[in-house]
């Protein structure tokens, strides 16, 4: 059985039985595909709550939440969520294992964290995945 799989079962049991946990269950995850550590803005982005990422085209400072991206400045651009049929990788491994497990409100974060977000000052598009992983 893979960790993967381990993971999953353990997931099913008494000791992940609230939604919080389902997050442990996707730090886990992520320890297991090599991503070394979990950062706090990976877990905003999953929850939906706003946190900060720098603009990889002009470095400008950008606030990051469910449905837009804003400047400093009060710009605004939409934060557009990934497609789940067109996810790969270990976003689709992410989602499926929310989804698998019940996590509706984690698997739209993971919708939320896979997806584009556009810089309301350059025009720069990015994953924000990209950024917090
Ligand atoms: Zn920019």
């Amino acid at each position: 059985m893979t960790a993967l799989g381990e993971l999953a079962d353990l997931a099913e049991g008494p000791l992940l039985p609230g939604a919080d946990d389902a997050m442990y269950l996707l730090e886990c995850v992520l320890v297991f595909e090599g991503v070394a550590y979990w950062a706090d803005d990976l877990a905003w982005a999953v929850a939906g709550e706003e946190y900060c990422l720098p603009c990889p085209g002009c470095a400008a400072e950008l606030v990051v939440y469910d449905k837009a991206c804003t400047d400093e400045t009060g710009g605004s651009r939409p934060l557009v969520h990934a497609d789940p049929r067109r996810l790969t990788g270990i976003g689709r491994r992410l989602h499926d294992t929310a989804i698998g497990h019940g996590r509706q409100h984690v698997a739209e974060g993971i919708l939320r964290l896979f997806g584009q977000a556009t810089c309301p000052l350059c025009a720069t598009e990015f994953s924000v995945a990209g950024r917090v992983l």
